[in-house]
């Protein structure tokens, strides 16, 4: 089946649109065949990524825009030849049940936002591809869940670390064992926060971000370390530091720093914060070997180097078109789910489990849970060679 899928990966999934030949025209699929996705909320990540990540994508097409600001759609609406009928606003939003172009309804929108329009969207009929964090309470994770079993339909969380060519590349070396047991993973993900830019001032809001940077930017370490060891972490200690005459950190916290510790003996160390310069970095230490991904999680000009084996060559792909033709081929039938829901509620808890240890001192936390991974990034999302 894995082999199925890795092959079928390469010629149907657009895995690798950006940078591959075109595949023959029997095998690309066909526009009007496209799954079509209508992407909810135009900002910064919709407008600078999702929606020109469009060209590169083989089976996802954009089909409609959900947005406060109509004016903001004119323009791409008219670059991708849909009717005026295809731009909704918020306050007719569940419209979208009776227009069947619409079969993936993309959520982009603040954090606080994304359970309510996940939910309508699902009882809509339709399928969701949920940006991360899925929510931000536990409760929220749980009723998209609920409501996407209810519904019948798919509910993706967009983990794109999970169909980007260096994290699989590392993952793979992992499972390989080449390098030994993994000891250590070390996770550094953060930036400076801006509090003129409307795009972080509600992620400067607790109520609006459910964590600040860690559900921004922690999220990827804290998922990063899971994915890269594929097991779930049994217990966190953690730590905060807050600089509470920096008008930013009024509501949410500035740093937090934690250990994970794992039932196989290894250890994660992670960083997250509003207030230290942009990285977003892993290192993984392993009995005789050591691999660093450095910028690790970045849109593009990601760096991989191994210590101890040979430094796999990776080819840069758009991973926002990589990760939309994912959940395409998902609502075909054609791909497994990789990014579950259930994957994004192990994040809420973790994270939760993180904020609970770091507001308790730094006391230890179990995190042991039922959640096992059911699909691995590593065994199903095919690589792109160099
Ligand atoms: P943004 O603030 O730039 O965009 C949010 C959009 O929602 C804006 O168009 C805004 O007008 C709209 N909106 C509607 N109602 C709103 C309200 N009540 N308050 C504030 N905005 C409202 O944010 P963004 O950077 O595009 O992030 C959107 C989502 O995407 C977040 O969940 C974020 O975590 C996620 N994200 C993911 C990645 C990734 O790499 N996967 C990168 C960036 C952002």
């Amino acid at each position: 089946m894995t082999t199925d899928i890795s092959r079928r990966g390469l010629i149907g999934l657009g895995v690798g649109a950006a940078i591959l030949p075109a595949i023959s025209v029997a095998q690309a699929t066909k526009e009007k065949n496209r799954v079509g996705f209508a992407i909810v909320g135009l900002g910064k990540l919709s407008l600078d990524q999702l929606i020109p990540a469009f060209r590169n994508a083989r089976s996802a097409r954009l089909a409609a825009l959900v947005t406060g600001h109509p004016e903001k759609a004119y323009g791409i609406a008219e670059e991708h030849r849909l009717p005026s009928s295809a731009i909704y606003t918020y306050a007719d939003f569940d419209r979208i049940a009776s227009d069947p172009a619409i079969e993936v309804v993309y959520i982009v929108l603040p954090n606080f936002m994304h359970a309510e329009y996940t939910i309508r969207a699902l009882k809509a009929g339709k399928h969701v591809l949920c940006e991360k964090p899925m929510a931000t309470t536990i409760g929220d994770a749980e009723k998209m869940i609920a409501a996407a079993r209810q519904a019948n339909r798919h509910l993706m969380i967009a983990y794109r670390c999970h169909y980007e060519p260096l994290n699989l590349a590392a993952m793979r070396l992992l499972r390989s064992a080449k390098l030994g047991k993994a000891r250590l993973v070390v996770t550094d993900m953060g930036r400076q926060a801006d509090p003129d830019d409307p795009s972080d001032a509600w992620r400067l809001d607790m109520m609006k971000s459910g964590g600040g940077a860690l559900t921004d930017m922690g999220i990827y370490g804290v998922n990063g370390a899971r994915y890269l060891l594929n097991e779930e972490p049994i217990e966190v200690q953690a730590w905060s530091q807050t600089d509470k005459s920096d008008p930013r950190f009024r509501e949410v916290v500035d740093s937090y720093s934690w250990q994970f510790r794992f039932p196989s003996g290894a250890i994660g160390v992670g960083s997250t914060s509003f207030n230290y310069a942009a990285t977003m970095s892993w290192r993984v230490l392993s009995e005789r070997g050591k691999i660093t991904a450095d910028p690790g999680c970045f849109y593009s000009g990601n760096r991989l180097t191994v210590a101890g084996g040979a430094t796999p060559q990776i080819r840069e792909i758009d991973q926002f078109a990589r990760e939309m033709d994912w959940m395409a081929e998902v609502v075909r039938g054609r791909a497994p789910m990789v990014s579950t829901a259930e994957e994004g509620l192990q994040d809420m808890r973790l994270m939760e489990a993180i904020m609970e240890s770091a507001a308790r001192g730094g006391a230890t936390v179990a995190t042991k849970s039922d959640f096992h991974r059911s699909v691995d990034p590593a065994a199903v999302v095919d690589m792109v060679s160099a």
